[in-house]
């Protein structure tokens, strides 16, 4: 039987509505920026497999780490043994997260696990149970931006209830208040306006229920499964200080935009906050396999420390620090340094700032944005996640050998950092030509009234 005939008996796909997707594409084997199917085809991956491969596919020197460990130790229980991958990596990642100036304050213990909707879910129970622990009771809200996406479990659907994804669920998340997102982009004349009116949103929750938040969360500077959508640094940051004013632990998800996506090894560098907790996956491997990090301040860490279980974090996954995970990740990180990663992804940033002015140009495209190596447009207004637009685009993008998957009418480019010039600007040369071909379906643009941000 072939891929494909197995697949379609037996396998069901995550985000899909299986009834009427298309068959899934099968891969056989994939390197740098490029996917090959069973069928010979080659494919440009646009999307860097949803947002976790960061050097390309199948990179020389992960492999090779990933071999090397292996045959030595491919994994051992977590409670009560450890191992160098994972001391290593701790260590690492401690010293490469920025650190507070003013107070000294650092992201020092690194607490394991293994996919982005797990370090969500440990970062908001260390949150709660971290007030609990100091005999707080009455902090049983969280806060969290509107237009927020954490993951699908339990906590981080609550958290990203207003992505609207997860209407079924409605009756039985945690309690959120949800706050504003001045969302901006290339020149947005109103974007202080919006960002006034954003922070005033926030105040009156504050005053409101600020005694019982018992942390915030956020995407830092991109919020991306609601579409691309992007701030100011000076916006995130003012959002922080108003909230660790306030006592409240403020929780950054940088489960996509950590490791250079957007410019910088993490994106909270460029709007110089120093949270309580970070989650960190995704790029973490480099793309290779599922491993996850929810890193805490010696302060929240030390809240959790007593005699006995009662105030233990009682919080564990089977494969936590993964020995092969961390084998990979610490290779990844290596090639920050050896390949020049960052200067790449700015060279990207670039070339992407030329595809937006062009795209910019033609009818119906709106609000060119671009950070690190995103770059994002809405085709014909406001970003709608449910637009029928997105399939349409997706299949004529895989006809033409591009890997590009919008968020409903969001189109976003997010290629890994290995991506040549000449395979850029084909990309670019090709998306173009879909917005031409396809703008009828969007420009005139669509009027606000049928255009609704997601909630
Ligand atoms: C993808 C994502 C998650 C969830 O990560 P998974 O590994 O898919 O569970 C959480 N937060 C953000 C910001 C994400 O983009």
């Amino acid at each position: 039987m072939s891929t494909s005939e197995q697949d379609q008996r037996h396998i069901w796909h995550p985000f899909c509505q299986e009834q009427t997707a298309p068959a899934s594409l099968p891969v056989a084997r994939a390197s740098g920026a490029s996917l090959f199917l069973e069928d010979g085809r080659e494919i440009l991956d646009l999307a860097s497999s949803w947002w976790v491969n960061v050097h390309g596919h199948c990179h020389p020197a992960i492999a090779e780490a990933l071999s090397r460990q292996a045959r030595t130790l491919e994994h051992v229980i977590f409670a009560g043994f450890t191992h160098a991958p994972a001391a290593s990596l701790a260590e690492a990642l401690v010293h490469a997260l920025p650190r507070s100036k003013e107070t000294d304050k650092g992201l020092d213990r690194v607490f394991y696990s293994d996919n982005g909707s797990t370090a969500v879910e440990a970062a908001l129970k260390m949150a709660f149970q971290s007030w609990r622990n100091q005999g707080e009771r009455r902090r049983t809200l969280f806060l969290a931006f509107e237009g927020a996406y954490h993951g699908d479990t339990f906590g981080a659907m609550s958290v990203g209830r207003s992505s609207g994804f997860y209407a079924p669920f409605e009756d039985v998340l945690l309690k959120v208040r949800f706050t504003p997102f001045a969302e901006t982009w290339l020149d947005d004349a109103d974007v202080e306006q919006r960002e006034a009116a954003a922070l005033a949103g926030l105040d009156a929750i504050l005053e409101r229920d600020g005694r019982r938040l018992a942390g915030f969360i956020a995407e830092p500077l991109v919020q991306g499964a609601s579409g691309m959508r992007m701030c100011r640094p000076q916006f995130l940051r003012a959002v922080c200080e108003r909230v660790a004013a306030q006592g409240i632990p403020v929780i950054l998800d940088e489960v996509m935009t950590g490791f250079g996506r957007t410019g910088t090894l993490f994106a909270m560098e460029q709007a110089g906050v120093a949270p309580d907790l970070v989650c960190l996956s995704k790029g973490l491997t480099g793309g290779f396999l599922p491993l996850a990090a929810t890193v805490a301040t010696t302060a929240i860490y030390e809240t959790f420390l007593g005699q006995d279980f009662s105030t233990a974090f009682a919080h564990g996954h089977s494969y936590t620090a993964n020995p092969l995970g961390c084998a990979a990740a610490l290779a990844s990180l290596a090639l920050f340094e050896t390949e020049q990663t960052l200067a790449r992804i700015a060279a990207i940033r670039q070339a992407n700032l030329r595809w937006l002015d062009e795209a910019a140009s033609l009818p119906g495209v709106a609000r060119p944005r671009a950070l690190g190596s995103i770059a994002a447009i809405n085709l014909g207004g406001e970003g709608d996640y449910h637009s029928s637009l997105g399939p349409k685009l997706k299949a004529r993008f895989l006809e033409l050998g591009l890997l590009v998957r919008p968020l409903g009418n969001v189109v976003y480019l997010m290629p890994p950092a290995c991506i040549t010039p000449d395979e850029l600007a084909r990309a670019h040369a090709l998306t173009l030509q879909v917005l031409h071909e396809t703008a009828p379906l969007y420009s005139p643009p669509l009027t606000a009234t049928r255009h609704k941000a997601p909630r």
